[in-house]
């Protein structure tokens, strides 16, 4: 796996921005994506650590999901926020988790970001449409650690 900073090029970030940004006009749920080096715990524990200092809990629906990527670890884990397991289930992530898993394997990282985002998007979206007025709650960006 590359170094964080080549992990993605400034072109495929800005894509995966957009990416994110069209999802939203679907759903009121909020999706985040976190990047690192390194994960020197567990990953679910460290996604789940990132959630919270990204506030991603702070949702009025508490509809966020975070697609958290460790580069070096390989690793990657798609947390949903209580709203989303309250009503789906944990089973709710399967696809886009193997959507995501599968374009890794073959090293296309932008590509399985993406379609985890369009995935999670079309599933959020049955359960949380978007409505009138709808803010953005959490922020597009990709932020990194
Ligand atoms: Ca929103
Ligand atoms: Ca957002």
């Amino acid at each position: 796996m590359p170094y964080i900073e080549d992990f993605l090029s400034a072109k495929e970030e800005a894509e995966i921005v957009e990416a994110i940004r069209i999802a939203e006009r679907h759903t009121s749920g909020e999706i985040r994506v976190h990047i690192e080096q390194n994960c020197a715990t567990d990953v679910y524990e460290r996604a789940l650590d990132v959630f919270y200092i990204l506030k991603m809990d702070n949702t009025k629906q508490q509809n966020g999901v975070l697609i958290y990527v460790a580069v070096d670890n390989k690793s990657f884990v798609i947390f949903g926020d209580q709203g989303i397991n309250n009503s789906v289930g944990e089973n709710f992530w399967n696809s886009t988790r193997d959507k995501i898993g599968s374009q890794f394997k073959s090293g296309h990282f932008k590509q399985g970001i993406i379609e985890g985002i369009k995935e999670a998007g079309q599933v959020l979206s049955s359960h949380f449409p978007w409505e009138q007025g709808d803010n953005d709650e959490l922020d597009n960006t990709i932020s990194k650690g």
